[in-house]
């Protein structure tokens, strides 16, 4: 194991991987940037170190000062959380040429499930059923771009092919206006990734997102956990999560499950990572990518399984052998996690940062809450807009729901505009309720509120 783990990330999950190595007998530094000073992952750590100015590109994107910090406070080994140097290959790279043990999989690994199109590329040769495309990026400007998306059959989706966070997306109903949206998804994808390649596949219609979280060891042996519904979205990026599916059929799940096992499998993959597929109404399922890393909805899973998935991805990186087998869980409950976001739903959900008066986070039977602020903390505008995971574990859906309701019902953030009032309205919809939304359920059904007509 471990003698000291540098966490290179900020916030709530720093804080949750700060536990983790703490229940380990693990020591912590975290890091931070100057506006940060004051944030729960620098009081929580054994040591922080000052690795920059506010911006994230001089502070939790700047591998030189982050490697200095490691080096400095003696760590063997960095976690880099999700998000910021989470899938950067040359980062993975740089910590293994130091000598630190980098937490999440190898560089082979991420660099092969990073580009989207290479991916889906190998989940094709892996026999992994992915959502027919154009098989390689396309131009704006190539003629044949017309022909390839006939073939795919309209409605097509345009998509980054160095994607995250649902942005250079765009959805295509008919020919007229796809050499348009390929222009625009190519100028989102440069501006947000520094990467202008696109690629087109089949939008499939009233789709839902189902996950798998997968585990792996050196050894190469891999297992699966119940999936995770991430279908309530807005522009493509989650709000609320679920484990398991009401979507998803005991057979399918284990389909599913054996075919991202497949495309673990595929990459050699160690230590814990996501396969995210799409189902369509006819419950055919398509791989669409992979996330390298622990992903924001871990908690879901946890409080399901029993499984702790930050601890356990610190143990595989440490090189220990797989304990879990996927015919061996039990599924303990239904969890449903929501993501409170510092975001104004009524402003088009403009973030809100600023200084929080009273706060008072909910408790009680099975409410679990991962968070960084406190009473009085100032939301710092640079960063990311999530402030709090609140996750509902319930005996059963009906349960998980009433208990959300009533934890929602609890929390007080003063002075900052959040999505708390938005995930209210989505646990009290009957629609919601019955089970089994797909992707559109935001927009058509609370943003339109079509219920109504
Ligand atoms: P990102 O990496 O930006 O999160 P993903 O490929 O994971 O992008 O897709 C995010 C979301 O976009 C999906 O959960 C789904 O809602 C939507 N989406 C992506 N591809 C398709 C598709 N082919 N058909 C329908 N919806 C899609």
């Amino acid at each position: 194991m471990f003698n000291k783990i540098l966490i290179a990330n900020r916030g709530e999950i720093a804080c949750r991987i700060i536990r983790a190595c703490r229940e380990l007998g693990v020591k912590t530094v975290s890091i931070h940037s100057q506006a940060d000073k004051d944030c729960m992952h620098v009081k929580l750590a054994d040591q922080s170190i000052c690795v920059g100015p506010a911006s994230a590109a001089e502070s939790y994107l700047n591998i030189p000062s982050i490697i200095a910090a490691a080096e400095i406070s003696g760590a063997d080994a960095i976690h880099p959380g999700y998000g910021f140097l989470a899938e950067n290959t040359y980062f993975a790279e740089v910590c293994q040429a130091c000598g630190l043990k980098f937490i999440g999989p190898s560089k082979e690994s991420i660099e092969k499930m990073g580009d989207k199109i290479a991916a889906i590329a190998l989940m094709k040769a892996a026999k992994v059923p992915v959502v027919p495309g154009s098989d390689g990026s396309v131009d704006a400007e190539d003629p044949k771009i017309f022909q390839i998306a006939q073939k795919i059959g309209y409605p097509v989706i345009v998509k980054a092919t160095a994607g995250g966070g649902g942005k250079g997306m765009r959805i295509v109903p008919s020919e007229e206006s796809l050499k348009n949206a390929i222009i625009l998804a190519q100028t989102e994808a440069k501006a947000s990734f520094g990467n202008p390649a696109v690629y087109m596949e089949k939008y499939v219609e009233e789709p839902h997102h189902i996950e798998f979280q997968i585990l792996g060891d050196k050894f190469g042996n891999v297992c699966y956990l119940p999936e995770r519904d991430c279908s309530i979205q807005r522009r493509h990026q989650k709000l609320v999560e679920e484990s398991p599916s009401p979507y998803i059929s005991e057979k399918l799940r284990k389909v599913m499950g054996k075919a991202a096992r497949q495309a673990a499998k595929a990459v050699k993959y160690v230590t814990v990572g996501t396969v995210e597929f799409l189902v369509d109404k006819k419950g055919h399922f398509y791989f669409m990518e992979m996330n390298t890393r622990i992903q924001v909805e871990h908690p879901v899973t946890e409080m399901i399984t029993g499984i702790d998935l930050v601890k356990e991805q610190i143990k595989l990186a440490a090189g220990e052998k797989l304990i879990i087998h996927s015919d061996k869980i039990k599924i303990l409950g239904h969890a449903i996690e929501c993501r409170i976001n510092a975001e104004d739903p009524d402003r088009d959900f403009i973030p809100s940062p600023g200084k929080i008066g009273q706060l008072f986070l909910p408790g009680g039977p099975g409410i679990r809450v991962d968070t960084h602020v406190y009473s009085g903390y100032t939301i710092p505008p640079y960063y990311d807009s999530l402030i709090a995971k609140i996750i509902a574990l319930g005996s059963d859906r009906q349960e998980a729901i009433a208990r959300m309701s009533r934890a929602l019902k609890e929390t007080t953030i003063e002075n900052i505009k959040n999505t708390a009032p938005l995930h209210q309205k989505i646990m009290a919809n009957e629609r919601f309720a019955k089970g089994s939304v797909a992707t559109d359920f935001l927009p058509k059904y609370i943003f339109n509120e079509a219920d109504k007509k």
